[in-house]
């Protein structure tokens, strides 16, 4: 008989045991997804519960046409463990569907929601409510959620201004991404899609959300959309970007911690991105490995180059502060068929050179966990993403790299420690040492 994903799950936390196990659950979850039963489902925009706001790119294991009910009323945005076997601390999670997934949420006997894997309760879960700020329409009818939807129980605004990216088809887009096919999908939904995202409803958004956040818990705003290769709106990648940020800075001065994912650009874009007023700038290089940057990055690659976009990466240091340049890369497509690492030493060493590369020159990449979607090339290869060893291991090595060069958490992600960390499309938050957070959080 197999193992079972349970044994594989307990074989991990007792083979690494500085590694919480909210983290080894955590990862499982987010690298496999999550199946749910049909009243753990929202009311959309409607109940109760925050809804699955698909912010940037589906996040899903399969297509709104495969998810059967939770394309109809949506998933909850995350959960939140505690509890069961393990004792988990509160982990909040951000919900990837697959309906096929050993792990499942569902009701239990006695009428709370639990998280089930393998058939046997593993932890009590709890849903977001939803914000007040939800529940305003904008003028033009858009709903918040749509225009600036929060993430990490709150804390983080996702505004992606741009739903498409003009890296496009087969030879440009990574292959690890569905952010176009994601559009498409939402289009023929006939769900409310918003391509290109006009400044005054972003900030009539964040009004909202400004007046309607009692609690303060939204501290940091996120700018970002498909990479520009020429225009939009008449305007290039920084301006494009740049000019949401000038115009929140000026109405809801230091409100919120302004960060955008772009490009790696020339040196006087990213000063431009600075004078925008953003404080944080995240220049993915997505895969270290230069054969897989290539290979994996196709447009980025011909438009920039690997060492090219390392460069800028650096350069941008000098504006913005090291602390403040936060590249991500995309954990576990190091190890994606047919052309990834066959085994986790390599994928796990090929990577610490990249975090080795950037964290002693005082740079702290993050990493997001790899969601295969099926509509994307490594996805549909490897349905079931990488191994749980590889995720497992990565954080202790990204732990350990941190502390070997004296640095701590990065600025923006909200406290660090099993218990606290509310940064949900990874555990790293979750592994640090509690306390070990930038002062501006
Ligand atoms: S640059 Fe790559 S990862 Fe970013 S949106 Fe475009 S295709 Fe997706």
């Amino acid at each position: 008989m197999g193992r079972s994903r349970t044994d594989e799950v307990e074989d991990l936390m007792a083979r690494f045991p500085g590694v919480p196990r909210e983290a080894v659950i955590k990862e499982d979850l987010l690298r496999g997804g999550i199946a749910f039963d049909a009243e753990a489902l929202t009311g959309d925009e409607n109940g109760s519960v925050k809804p699955k706001s698909y912010f940037i790119f589906s996040f899903d294991h399969g297509t709104l046409p495969e998810l059967g009910a939770a394309a109809l009323n949506r998933p909850p945005e995350e959960i939140v463990l505690t509890g069961g076997p393990y004792g988990l601390r509160r982990t909040v999670v951000s919900v990837r569907v697959n309906p096929n997934s050993p792990y499942r949420v569902g009701v239990t006997p006695d009428g709370t929601l639990g998280l089930m894997l393998d058939g046997r309760h593993i932890a009590d879960v709890g849903l977001p409510p939803m914000p007040d700020y939800y529940r305003h329409a904008l003028a033009n009818g858009k709903s918040v959620m749509e225009v600036a939807p929060t993430i990490q129980w709150g804390y983080l605004i996702y505004l992606t201004v741009f739903r498409v990216c003009q890296y496009f088809g087969a030879k440009e887009e990574c292959q690890y991404c569905d952010i176009n096919h994601n559009w498409r999908q939402h289009k023929a939904a006939g769900r409310p899609y918003t391509g290109v995202k006009s400044v005054e409803e972003v900030l009539e958004a964040l009004e909202i959300i400004d007046k309607h956040d009692t609690t303060g818990a939204s501290r940091a705003y996120t700018l970002t959309g498909g990479s520009i290769t020429s225009q939009v709106k008449g305007l290039g990648e920084a301006d494009f970007y740049g000019r949401y940020a000038q115009a929140i800075e000026e109405r809801f001065p230091g409100r919120w911690i302004g960060k955008v994912v772009a490009q790696a650009l020339p040196k006087e874009d990213v000063q431009r991105f600075h004078d925008y007023g953003i404080r944080i700038y995240h220049p993915n290089y997505e895969v270290w490995d230069r054969r897989l940057f290539e290979l994996y990055c196709p447009g980025k690659e011909r438009y920039v180059g690997r060492d090219e976009w390392h460069r800028r990466i650096l350069d941008s240091a000098e504006i913005f502060g090291p602390r403040n340049v936060i590249p991500n890369f995309v954990a576990g497509v190091e190890m994606a068929a047919p052309a990834g690492f066959t085994t986790v030493d390599e994928a796990i060493s090929s990577t610490e050179e990249g975090l080795r590369y950037f964290m002693s020159r005082g740079i702290t990449p993050r990493f997001t966990t790899w969601c295969p979607e099926p509509t994307t090339p490594l996805g549909k290869q490897n349905p079931a993403g990488a191994p749980l060893e590889y995720h497992i291991r990565l954080l202790e090595t990204y732990r350990g790299t941190m502390e070997e060069f004296g640095l701590s958490s990065p600025p923006g992600y909200g406290p660090a420690g099993a218990g606290r960390a509310v940064f949900s499309v990874s555990s790293f938050m979750d592994s640090l040492p509690e306390g070990m957070q930038g002062a501006e959080d």
